[in-house]
Parts: structure tokens; sequence; C-alpha cells
């Protein structure tokens, strides 16, 4: 599973705060996911991220 953060991120920062292992912020003020396969350990938490970012900009892919 891996997830992908679109250009339609408002930087809000919950998805940094639900998942960090899997989201965070950069210094241009958006999230980013990691590169590859999220740790099936945190898979859970990163869909919450997904499904909780108010703008949908977070992707499976
Ligand atoms: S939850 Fe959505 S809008 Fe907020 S920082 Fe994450 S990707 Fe961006």
């Amino acid at each position: 599973m891996k997830f992908f953060v679109n250009d339609t991120c408002v930087g809000c920062g919950l998805c940094a705060n639900t998942c960090p292992q899997v989201f965070e912020m950069t210094d241009e003020g958006v999230a980013k996911a990691i590169d590859g396969d999220v740790d099936a350990a945190v898979e859970t938490e990163a869909q919450e991220a997904m499904e909780g970012c108010p703008v949908a900009a977070i992707e499976e892919i």
C-alpha cells in the first residue's frame, strides 16, 4: 500500500498528526507521503489520515 498527496492539500497538518510515520509537512507547508510501501503496522493509521483529510488530497496508489 502506497499513498500520494496531491496538490489540493491545504496544509492543515491533520495527516501528519494522525500518522507521522507516513505523512510529514514540507518546508512549503504542504503534506507529503513517504516513498514506497507503507509498513503494514501503520496501514490503518495511514488510511485514517487519508479519510480524515478535509479536502481529500490523499490518494492510495
Ligand atoms: S490532511 Fe489533507 S489537507 Fe491536511 S495536511 Fe494532510 S493532505 Fe494536506
